[in-house]
Order: structure tokens, then sequence, then C-alpha cells
């Protein structure tokens, strides 16, 4: 059986595009996190809307479970095959073509396999701007992203993966292609069939193609790390800032002191931005496409610099900030910014780690992580509290780290800070999942936040669109 389907999938996609031998199938059949590994018949790497369309059809005829994959960093298990050997591990990663670049539309139309580093790369040589931006940019992919609705570090003033969409190409189970390719920024004729897709995981659909939106590149940045008094000054700080800077705020996020001291113990040459170690820090970016506004003027003041440094001098009078530096070449803004994104590699090397990806109303993050905080500690003194993230949009990706000396007791009390965790989430009004989705890590618990009615209606959308359950079965539903 495996032979014949290969024999198919080669006479579509030619033999160097079918790999059957398990060396080589081996690193698209775990996860980023190496917390899942599958099996399938083999993993394929199109180059063509057609090939796509035409493996579908086959997968469609002959009961192929088709689970497709970008650049497999997603955190959810999403991307991974189950055990049971029956699918194809479809790779976009060759379908990476840019197919056009739109200065006037302000729009681009790439492949879903393009990797998001190098639409970023080849939109700034044109002077243009994809803010998508996330701290695995140089490996995930632009389907991948789709699939997820991925969120990352400029959400606060771009919005996810979905707000950045235009247009998407789509092929069903089955072989069907919906070219929905669009630049319109205004189009209400009938269901929004792209939104459906975006987030879907791949169980919906293979999205091949997508227009996305572009902006014009900020060349000016000021970039600062501060030492905040709490979590409700972070918060009052960020309003603060949008207000000050005319709603410029490009990223905004949470630093607490446990991130500083998991990321120091695994990368000791990552430059520590303040002399002391706050107990809670917030790195912050305004940008500007005005020219003007990074060019020093008669005084010497270079303009966005002066916003973010009186910003910073009425926060220190008010006591919300305790100690702040800001950037002032892109060298320290790298550093500043090497904290930030090197923390998920560092939780990643360390022992054992109770991750979250939620989401709150802005005013619900300061009672909600002081009582976190106070309810963890109960639990477990020794633990290590790395809520962190994107809380310029309300996300916190809350990693409880255990103490190196402590691995095992702390795998025990997993299960009762997660009760707690997602008990107190719930009181507050928040998500379960803000960017990373649900894949197979979160599907029981789906269940368990959504009512009967809308995981019906969920499940009658599969249905429709995959009746024989051959997308990533077992993602998301
Ligand atoms: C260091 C690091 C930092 C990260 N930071 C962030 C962050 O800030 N914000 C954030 O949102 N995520 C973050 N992530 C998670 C991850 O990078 C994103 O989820 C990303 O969007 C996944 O892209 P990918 O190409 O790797 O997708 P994959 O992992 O390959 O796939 C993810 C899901 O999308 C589906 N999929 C992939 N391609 C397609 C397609 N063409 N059509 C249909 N479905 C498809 C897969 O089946 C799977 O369900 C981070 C990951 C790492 C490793």
């Amino acid at each position: 059986m495996t032979m014949d389907i290969i024999a198919e999938l080669t006479s579509i996609v030619g033999a160097d595009a079918v790999m059957n031998a398990a060396d080589d199938m081996a690193p698209f059949l775990s996860d980023w996190h190496s917390r899942f590994a599958g099996q399938a018949h083999a993993v394929v790497l199109p180059q063509t809307t057609a090939q796509v369309a035409k493996i579908m059809e086959f997968a469609s005829q002959q009961g192929i479970v088709v689970v497709p994959q970008g650049g497999n960093t997603g955190f959810m298990g999403g991307a991974t095959p189950d055990t049971k050997g029956n699918s194809i591990l479809l790779s976009l990663r060759r379908m990476n073509r840019i197919r056009e670049i739109d200065p006037t539309n302000m729009s681009m139309t790439v492949e879903a396999g393009c990797i998001l580093q190098t639409l970023h790369e080849t939109t700034e040589a044109q002077n243009l701007y994809f803010p998508l931006n996330l701290a695995a940019k140089g490996s995930c992919t632009i389907g991948g992203n789709l699939g997820t609705n991925a969120g990352g570090l400029n959400v606060v003033r771009y919005g996810t993966t979905r707000q950045l969409t235009l247009g998407l190409e789509v092929v069903l189970m089955g072989g069907k292609v919906l070219n929905m390719l669009s630049g319109l920024r205004k189009d209400n004729t009938g269901y929004n069939l792209r939104d459906l897709f975006i987030g879907s995981e791949g169980t919906l659909g293979v999205i091949t193609a997508a227009t996305m939106k572009l902006f014009p590149l900020p060349v000016a940045r000021s970039t600062a790390f501060a030492e905040v008094r709490d979590v409700a000054a972070a918060v009052k700080l960020l309003h603060r800032l949008q207000a000050a800077s005319g709603g410029s705020v490009e990223a905004f996020e949470l630093i607490p002191a446990d991130i500083l001291h998991v990321l120091f113990e695994h990368f000791p040459e990552i430059q520590q931005p303040l002399a002391e170690r706050g107990a809670m820090n917030v790195l912050m970016e305004i940008a500007s496409t005005n020219p003007n506004s990074g060019v020093a003027d008669s005084s010497g003041q270079i303009p966005l610099q002066g916003i973010m440094e009186d910003f910073l001098a009425t926060a220190f009078e008010d006591g919300l900030v305790i100690d702040a530096t800001i950037a002032t070449n892109e060298a320290q803004r790298t550093a500043l910014w090497d904290v930030r994104e090197t923390a998920p590699e560092s939780h990643k090397r360390s022992g054992v780690v109770a991750r979250s990806d939620i989401s709150l109303p802005q005013s619900a993050i300061a009672p909600f992580y002081a009582e976190m905080v106070s309810g963890i500690k109960a639990i477990d003194p020794t633990v290590r509290i790395c809520g962190y993230g994107h809380i310029g949009d309300g996300n916190l990706h809350f990693n409880l780290v255990s103490h190196p000396a402590s691995n095992t007791e702390f795998a025990e009390k997993i299960p009762s800070l997660f009760d707690l965790l997602y008990e107190t989430l719930a009181r507050y009004g928040g998500s379960i999942s803000a960017e990373h989705g649900i894949g197979q890590v979160k599907r029981d618990q789906l269940k368990t936040v959504k009512s009967a009615e809308i995981l019906d209606t969920m499940q009658a959308i599969k249905t429709a669109l995959d009746p024989q359950n051959l997308m990533n079965p077992g993602k998301i539903l």
C-alpha cells in the first residue's frame, strides 16, 4: 500500500519531492518542543498549487490523511501527524515564490512556504513594511502564520495575521481550489471564507498563497527597557506611551525578573539591560515613518527619542518607572530585543516548563497577575514565574519554569498549577489561547471553554468542508 502511495505521489511531484526514509522524515514528524512524534507514509514537498490539488484529490480518493506543515515552529503540535502512519505530511516549504509586490496597492501576493524573514527582507528592500514579527521569523512560514493566525510582537499596532490578510488561495480536500486572492480592502460579497481558513490550523484546507497588506517602512525607532513599579504600572505606561507618541507603539512586552534569571542561566553572553535585575520590566518600542523623526533638530534633539525621554522622565516622577535605558544605536536595540526573543529558547533549555498562551482584557491583567503570583507561591514557592510577553495586546505567555533542583516535584504540581491558572483566567474573562492556537495540546481543553452550541457549529463547518475527516484530524476538534 505505502509503495503505491509513494508511486502516485512521485508521479504528481517528482521523486525528489517525496521522502519516505525514516531519517529524512524525522525532522518533519516531531514538533519544535519535541513533545509529539508522529508517523507518515511520506513527506511530500509540492511546488505548485496544481500539485497540491492533485495530492488532495488522490488523498480523498484513497482516504489518506493530509497534515499541512510550514516551518514546523508551532507550539501546539498542530503540524505533527498522529502515530497511525496513515498520513501524508504535506510540507509547503518549496512553495516559496513571491508572486507579486504591488506598491501602489500596498500589498503582496506570496506563496505559503515563504519564510517570514524573507518577506521582511524583500519588502524592506523596496521601502515597504510587512509588520508581522515573531522570534521564529527565520524559520516560520506565512502559511503557518495564517494557519495559526499568529500574533507576535507588533499586534499592538498592526493586529494579528488575520488583520494583515486581504486574500487567500486554498485547496480543499478532494482538490477544489478556492481562489480568493484579492487586493481589496472592502469586499462584502457573501460569507467571509477567507477568515474561516485563517487560524484553522490545517483542519479545513491547505493555504497555498495569500495577499497580505503592506505598510510604509518605519525609518526611526526608539526602544527602551524599563524596570517598572509593578504590572499595573506597566499597563498604565502602555496607554501613556500610546498617547505621548500619537499611537505609534510598535511593541510593548512585559519581562519579569524570573525571565531574566532563566535567560542568563542559559545565555550568559546576552547583555543584561540594566545594572540590577528589576522585579518587573517592560521592553517598549515606538516607531515613525517620518524621516525627520529620527534626525537631530537644531537643538541636537532627535524627535522620536525626545518623546521616549520625556515619557520616561514623567513616569519616573510619578513612581511608575524605577530605572530605564534607551537604545541609542541599532546594536543596543538588538541587544535589548535579544533579551525578549531568546526567552522561548531559554525555556526550551530549562528543566520542566508549564507553558501557556493566554489573553486578558487590559483592565484584568494586573489583578490577574497578582492573584496568580500568590496562588502559585502557595503551591510551590520555588517555581520561576515567567509570565511575560505581548502585554500591549493583552497576551501573556504565563510560563512556569521549574527550579533546576526540583524538576520531579514540580512536574507533579503542574496539574494543580494549571487548574489555578485556568480557573483564575476564566474568572477574569480571558482566553486559553491568544495566538498559538489549539492544535492537539488544547483540544480537550477547548471543550471546557466553548459551549455545546459553538462546538456543534465548528463541527458542522468541519464536516461540510471535510466530510471524511482527512484534513489534519485530531487538531482543534
Ligand atoms: C522561538 C519561537 C517564538 C515564537 N513566537 C511566537 C509569537 O510571538 N507569536 C505567535 O503567534 N507564535 C509564535 N511562535 C509559534 C510559531 O512560530 C507560530 O505559530 C507560527 O505561525 C507557525 O508557523 P510555521 O510555518 O512554523 O507553522 P507550522 O508549525 O508548520 O504549522 C502550524 C499550524 O499551521 C498549519 N499549517 C501550516 N502551514 C499551513 C498551510 N499552508 N495551510 C494550512 N495550514 C497550515 C499546521 O497544520 C499547524 O496546525 C513562536 C515559535 C517559536 C519557535
